[in-house]
């Protein structure tokens, strides 16, 4: 007998993918379906996601790399991060870097063919003198890496901060919601949700481009993963990081074993259908959680991390542009292949072979 495909009860893939290029908002109940889609048919939810990425950003993906500015000395106190003030993780503790640490840092960024340098800082938010510590050292790196794109990640912004920044040539302000707004207090209790938005906002109004994700496998309901997609298009975003939890043990959320590969993919897929044009980012805990499954990850996302996380290793960035290569993708700003390791080099013979070939 003939195996009929599978598909979600009531809901044609492509069709959901032709009204999120439509600009059509997506229901409820069918972004639900997305999150509950039959394992056995993931291919053709993330075709349909493919649709839409393809649609958006043809086949191109966006490095981005990672240097954590300040380490270890947050006063708040996120469940999930292992720099906060009731983490027992033993991480690296420094202040602000220099002008000449950051760049040094850009210069890792451009060897790792990255778009964008993400400058992230642990602390609550900035100072006065911290953001004009930052400016100085975007100006620095924009003179000496005019293309390349700088991202800061500082916290909660004050009144005129976003301005000083965009003033010294930051190209884009990372903020994440993280979670809904309902599940926000579960996972924080030192500022809220409506902080986190007021920053989002400001920077947003100043004329820089907004960065704002989320971060899965904290506990959260479908309900949630639903409500914080919804929340980054009303808010109109361009870039959403879509982390999922790198359980440290030592953190309040450092027990959490709740996210499959392909669970991770249907969520990628959902925010890919419901924020069709924003550029969306497999970020922490990619290679943890979606494993051998990560190339699939990109007919949803167009944009990853290359490099180290804040606080963990990555895989090594010849891997990542080898995986994107290898699924006939591209690399944004890379005119010309390169660094492939010709195949006779990748031939390892057994021990014992190489043993008697001597
Ligand atoms: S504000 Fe940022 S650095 Fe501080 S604890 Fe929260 S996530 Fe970590």
């Amino acid at each position: 007998m003939d195996m009929l495909p599978i598909i979600a009860p009531n809901l044609n893939a492509n069709d959901l993918a032709e009204r999120s290029l439509a600009g059509e908002d997506l229901s409820r109940e069918e972004a639900l379906s997305i999150l509950d889609w039959p394992d056995e048919d993931i291919l053709t939810l993330m075709q349909a996601a493919f649709k839409v990425r393809h649609a958006a950003f043809g086949k191109m993906v966006r490095l981005n790399y990672l240097v954590n500015i300040q380490s270890g000395i947050c006063q708040e106190d996120c469940g999930y991060c292992s720099q906060s003030s009731i983490s027992d993780v033993p991480v690296e503790k420094y202040k602000l870097m220099t002008a000449e640490e950051v760049e040094a840092a850009a210069e890792k960024a451009v060897a790792n063919k990255a778009a964008r340098l993400c400058m992230v800082a642990s602390m609550r938010g900035p100072s006065d003198k911290d953001v004009a510590g930052v400016a100085a050292a975007v100006r620095r790196v924009k003179e000496r890496f005019p293309q390349l794109e700088l991202c800061a990640c500082l916290g909660l912004l004050k009144d005129g901060q976003a301005d000083t920044l965009n003033d010294a040539g930051v190209d884009a302000y990372n903020h994440n919601l993280n979670t809904s707004e309902r599940h926000y207090g579960e996972i924080c209790s030192t500022h809220g949700f409506s902080d986190r938005l007021d920053t989002v906002r400001k920077v947003r109004e100043a004329g820089i481009s907004s960065c704002s994700g989320a971060l899965f496998g904290m506990g959260e309901t479908r309900e949630d993963v639903l409500d914080v997609a919804y929340r980054l298009r009303e808010l109109g975003v361009d870039s959403i990081p879509v982390n999922f939890l790198i359980p440290f043990k030592g953190t309040p959320q450092g027990h959490r074993e709740e996210l499959t590969p392909v669970y991770c993919l249907k969520i990628l897929a959902l925010f890919r259908l419901i924020n069709p044009f924003a550029e969306i980012r497999i970020a922490g805990g990619r290679e943890l959680h979606l494993r051998s499954l990560q190339p699939l990850g990109l007919y949803a996302a167009n944009s990853i991390f290359v490099g180290d996380y804040l606080t963990t290793e990555g895989q090594p960035g010849s891997q990542d542009r080898e995986m994107i290569r290898d699924m006939g993708f591209a690399i944004v700003g890379e005119d010309t292949e390169t660094g492939a390791v010709p195949l006779v080099d990748r031939v390892t013979l057994t021990s014992r072979q190489a043993r008697s070939a001597k």
